[in-house]
């Protein structure tokens, strides 16, 4: 079973035609990769999958459930709000700009969902809070407050804090480009770790070293479209497309 299924996603912003056509699927356990230019609809694409956008048209089933389907008249329509709120939370996402609550310490930023969303009791939480925090190498600045943080530091807490609600799927929208060089490292280090651990994950970066490395399959976004796909080698080695070509050759 994939972990996701998106077929023949539409999405438009007014006039603006951002998703035209995308078909996405993830199996269990498989790193993919998404590049593509600035605008092409890379965010779009995984803010889709998880609701934070809706479709206009086209199908999303994540771990064999359907979050919206296309009807007959073409339209997409969607699962109940329950049913999407608890399918939805099967993914857990790491933004750009971290996205962490100013006004929470790092442990309060990571047990914030597991308390509120799932109901627990801090004593029941803490424990995998603070194995969390150990494995991205942040339990002993549990009481700090993001704004004491570097970028690197509060991208690794955004990390564990998606972590603790225990999703299936971990979706990535460019989590390092925020980051000065010297601190991409330790955010690809702990992405890293989760791959190696099985960790099913969509990841839209600028980092193609990276990429190569970690995923499985790459897929090339352009104005809307998937234009290219394939494994990590041949797309980097061996665009078959002339637009892929274009952009790796731009990325240097
Ligand atoms: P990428 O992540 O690949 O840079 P995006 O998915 O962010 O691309 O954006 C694709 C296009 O959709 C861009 O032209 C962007 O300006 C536009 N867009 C994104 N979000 C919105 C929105 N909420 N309203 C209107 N236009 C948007
Ligand atoms: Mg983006």
């Amino acid at each position: 079973m994939n972990m996701i299924n998106a077929r023949d996603l539409y999405k438009d912003f007014g006039k603006l035609a951002v998703l035209r056509g995308v078909s996405l699927e993830v199996g269990q356990g498989e790193v993919v990769a998404v590049i593509g230019p600035s605008g092409s609809g890379k965010s779009t694409l995984l803010r889709c999958l998880n609701r934070l956008e809706s479709i206009d048209r086209g199908t999303i089933e994540i771990a064999g459930e359907t979050l919206a389907a296309s009807g007959s008249a073409g339209q997409s329509h969607y699962a109940a709000d329950a049913d999407i709120r608890r399918i939805c939370r099967k993914m857990g996402m790491v933004f750009q700009q971290f996205n962490l609550f100013p006004h929470l310490t790092v442990l309060e930023n990571v047990i914030e969902a597991p308390l509120t969303v799932k109901g627990l009791k801090p004593e029941q939480i803490i424990p995998a809070a603070k194995e969390l925090l150990c494995k991205v190498g942040l339990w002993d600045k549990r009481d700090s407050y993001p704004s004491r943080l570097s970028g690197g530091q509060k991208q690794r807490v955004a990390i564990a804090r998606a972590l603790a609600m225990q999703p299936a799927i971990m979706l990535f929208d460019e989590p390092t480009s925020a980051l000065d060089p010297e601190l991409t490292g330790e955010v690809l280090r702990a992405m890293r770790q989760l791959a190696r651990e099985h960790m099913t994950m969509v990841i839209v970066t600028h980092e193609m070293a990276f990429a190569r490395e970690v995923a499985q399959r790459v897929v090339f976004m352009d104005r809307g479209e998937i234009i290219e796909a394939g494994l990590p080698e041949d797309i980097f080695s061996r665009p078959a497309h002339p637009r892929t070509q274009a952009f790796l050759a731009y990325q240097g």
